[in-house]
């Protein structure tokens, strides 16, 4: 028999359907630089996969077609602004075949939420369609269509925890010893814009006490190496944090509450509205949950855990 190399299979159109799974993203150090002359501000951040998953299913068809389901899918259209449709066409561009396919989304993951949700999807939908048409791209090439689709693509095909550089399209993976860390999120009604949030930190940072940046992540990376989550709750910050809190003030009762139901710390996911805490282990994340939900500040608590694989097929 003749040998085809490894990647045979994959070269060949799949029947489909083709099931992937994508992580949400938080921030376990979000570091914002001043804005560039390109409109986007020089970010240095360390992602962070967590188990809050949305679905992606993708069948054969003789047109791009997508549907969805489940958390705010209400809201979104269905048309070429669709992250789905934007990723499949730009990805059949690049491959130089026919963009069909029958795309289906469950989604978990809330909008505008800080999740980097849409970025999810589009993430998903290049490793769909990857395989549902046969192409055996590199997670690096396809991390390269996404690049232009989200800055936050990158990362979520590759998952994991990870350093984030230029506007967050540059990932690196951090190499710390295998830990599952145990989050609680805190899940806001209604989302907040991102580049609102950005504008805000902007306005902020004009005043006359502006707050103070956050700088690189050495302390962050350092605290990853170990395994407390004690050292790993005081390195958490966010730059956006104080733009979100001015936006949305009741974020700080979210933050509080949280603090109340004992959780080692929290603060807010990217651009928010949605909070991260940080819990010892799994039932102590339950506990915390369990406080906020009491509270009654916020849409839904969940446990989660990190990190996670970037979308993969299931
Ligand atoms: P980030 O953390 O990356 O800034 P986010 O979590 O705050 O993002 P997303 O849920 O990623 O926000 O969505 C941002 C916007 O992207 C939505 O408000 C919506 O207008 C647009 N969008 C387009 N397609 C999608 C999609 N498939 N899923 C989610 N949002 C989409």
């Amino acid at each position: 028999t003749e040998a085809w190399g490894p990647d045979d299979d994959e070269l060949r159109p799949h029947r489909g359907p083709v099931k992937v799974r994508v992580p949400a993203k938080i921030n376990l150090h979000l570091g914002v630089g001043p804005l560039r002359p390109d409109g986007y501000h020089e970010l240095n951040t360390v992602y962070h996969a967590i188990s809050l998953f949305d679905e992606l299913t993708a069948r054969r068809g003789d047109t791009l077609t997508v549907t969805m389901e489940g958390e705010g899918t209400g809201e979104l259209a269905l048309d070429e602004s669709n992250l789905i449709i934007k990723a499949a066409r730009a990805l059949a561009t690049r491959a130089r075949v026919p963009a069909y396919a029958r795309l289906h989304l469950r989604k978990s993951i809330p909008l505008a939420g800080g999740l980097a949700g849409g970025s999810a999807d589009a993430a998903a939908t290049l490793i769909a369609c990857d395989l549902l048409w046969g192409l055996g791209m590199s997670r690096d090439r396809l991390a390269e269509v996404g690049a232009e689709l989200g800055s936050d693509v990158p990362f979520l095909l590759h998952g994991g925890t990870a350093l984030g550089t230029g506007h967050g399209e540059t990932v690196s993976p951090i190499l710390a010893r295998p830990t599952t860390w145990h989050w609680v999120v805190a899940i806001a009604d209604g989302g907040l814009s991102t580049p609102a949030v950005y504008r805000e930190l902007d306005r902020l940072r004009d005043d006359s006490w502006p707050p103070a940046p956050l700088g690189g992540p050495d302390q962050l990376m350092a605290a990853l190496r170990q395994r407390d989550p004690e050292v790993l709750g005081a390195a958490l910050g966010n730059d956006l944090q104080p733009a979100a809190l001015s936006l949305r003030p009741q974020l700080a009762d979210v933050l509080k509450a949280g603090h109340e139901a004992g959780a080692i710390t929290g603060l807010v996911s990217g651009s928010g509205p949605t909070c991260v805490f940080l819990a010892a282990d799994a039932a102590h994340a339950q506990e915390v949950a369990a406080g906020l939900t009491a509270a009654k500040v916020c849409r839904a608590a969940v446990t989660a855990r990190g990190p996670q694989p970037g979308a993969r097929v299931t």
